[in-house]
């Protein structure tokens, strides 16, 4: 996901620190290689004129010029202002006050919609809503058939026409009018009590009048309390042409940014929000109903800039944990000696000072493929991992490999917990070594933090 700018900017920024004191020549620089980097992912013009402007004034200020390290503090302007061309805040679903919410799905073909149907149901039925998905594309033969099976695999409901009428050969029933079809399903949901309604809509291979005026009708006829434009981030510039042509032929107020798994040119993306004034609301990430993830402009950004929410984490930090033993800690992992249970506790703990773990966890470098597991931590297991490691013996704390059944048996009495969650837990400290060791291989945090430096 962004894979070359991401690169490219990390790069910038290894440059960057490798000096002390900035001159306004070095920012200069920096900001060309912004420019270039931008430019060159597909970021729109005007949006990258915005951004490396805002982003110069900034740095040329007192806030860089006085920070304590002012490459670091680069990063974190040049994060705030992608932050800001991302939307700033991660907008949520608006759900009506009165189900169903109706939620209309807009876009060119092919640019995964059905599919992202299919996922949206799926993560709303996973939150405990009742989804009614309704087939209006009636303009691809298939498409019908494609949301049927894609509302079967996420085990939600599909309202289409003529149920049973779309033939082998892929004719649609004679006459089947996509608004009637979309009224028609808004009024099952009403009847059968679905909470939310999903309208796929058909799209054409480019803009053009009838296609708008076909999607601004069944908008009319269901009146939407979110219209999403779905769109193709690997179609470079054209997405930010596809959009506004949506944007003032149809309105939408939300975007969600498709085949974000590719790199292709997939910087146009971010323009979106920008060009559009309205927030990107959703990612879709690959071809399975789960590849799907609410989309933050925070940890987009952060993303992009690969280093975890670290400068959230650094301010928090900064507040909250012991410099000297993060010191400690940092010249113990470089120095290429293990990671123990004991510093696995010490660091529950300090956590636990600082707020959500959960949270804390997440601004980590290199959590990304963690996040699931993040979003089903209960706060409260800390508790219990105090209570487990208070239970060990010092020569399980420092080798866990020693904890055999019986040593788990005593340690669950002692704890009051379960032999399962000591294994769990072991697990789960096994993961954090290993990231710990590839964080030490790697010189330390990704991104730089400066107090371990
Ligand atoms: P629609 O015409 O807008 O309904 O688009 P579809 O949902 O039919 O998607 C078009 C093609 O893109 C299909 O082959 C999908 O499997 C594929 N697709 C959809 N979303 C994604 C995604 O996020 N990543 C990837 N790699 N492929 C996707």
């Amino acid at each position: 996901m962004f894979a070359t700018l991401s690169d490219r900017l990390t790069s910038t920024f290894k440059n960057l620190r490798a000096k002390g004191r900035l001159s306004e020549a070095d920012i200069d620089a920096t900001i060309r290689e912004i420019r270039r980097a931008l430019l060159d992912a597909d970021v729109a013009v005007p949006v990258v004129r915005q951004f490396t402007g805002a982003v110069r004034e900034r740095a040329l200020s007192s806030e860089v010029s006085g920070a304590l390290n002012p490459a670091q503090q680069v990063v974190k302007v040049v994060n705030d202002e992608l932050v800001a061309i991302l939307g700033g805040q991660t907008r949520v679903l608006a759900f009506a006050k009165q189900p169903p919410t109706v939620i209309m799905l807009a876009g060119l073909q092919g640019a995964g919609k059905t599919t992202l149907a299919g996922k949206l149901a799926l993560w709303l039925r996973e939150q405990g809503h009742t989804p009614l998905l309704v087939a209006a594309d009636l303009q691809r033969p298939n498409a019908v058939t494609q949301l049927q099976v894609v509302g079967e695999r996420a085990g939600v409901p599909v309202h289409a026409p003529h149920p049973g009428n779309q033939g082998a050969d892929d004719v649609l029933p004679a006459g089947a009018d996509p608004v009637a079809v979309a009224r028609a399903g808004l009024e099952t949901a009403r009847q059968k009590q679905y909470d939310v309604v999903i309208v796929d809509t058909a799209g054409r291979l480019g803009v053009d009048a009838e296609l708008m005026a076909q999607a601004s009708d069944i908008r009319d006829a269901v009146d939407p309390d979110e219209v999403l434009f779905v769109v193709d981030a690997m179609i470079g510039q054209d997405a930010v042409t596809t959009a506004q042509a949506f944007a003032d032929g149809v309105g939408f107020t939300g975007v969600v940014l498709s085949k974000l798994d590719g790199d292709a040119r997939g910087g146009a993306a971010l323009s979106i929000a920008s060009v559009t004034g309205r927030p990107i609301m959703f990612a879709s990430t690959g071809e399975k109903l789960t590849d799907f993830e609410v989309f933050h402009p925070d940890r987009m950004a952060s993303r992009i800039l690969d280093m975890g929410d670290v400068l959230t984490l650094i301010e928090q930090a900064e507040k909250a944990f012991d410099a000297e033993q993060a010191e400690k800690m940092a010249g113990k992992l470089v120095a290429g000696e293990d990671f123990t249970l004991e510093d696995f506790l010490v660091q529950m703990q300090q956590l636990k000072n600082m707020g959500s773990i959960k949270k804390m966890f997440g601004m980590l470098p290199g959590m990304g493929q963690m996040r699931e597991a993040l979003e089903n931590f209960d706060e409260r297991e800390v508790d219990r991992i105090e209570a487990i490691i208070r239970s060990m013996t010092p020569g399980e704390r420092q080798n866990p490999k020693i904890i055999n059944g019986s040593r788990r048996a005593r340690i669950a009495r002692g704890s009051g917990t379960t032999t399962s969650e000591i294994n769990q837990l072991l697990e789960r400290f096994d993961g954090a070594k290993k990231m710990m060791r590839q964080m030490a291989k790697g010189g330390g945090m990704p991104g730089g933090m400066p107090s371990m430096g």
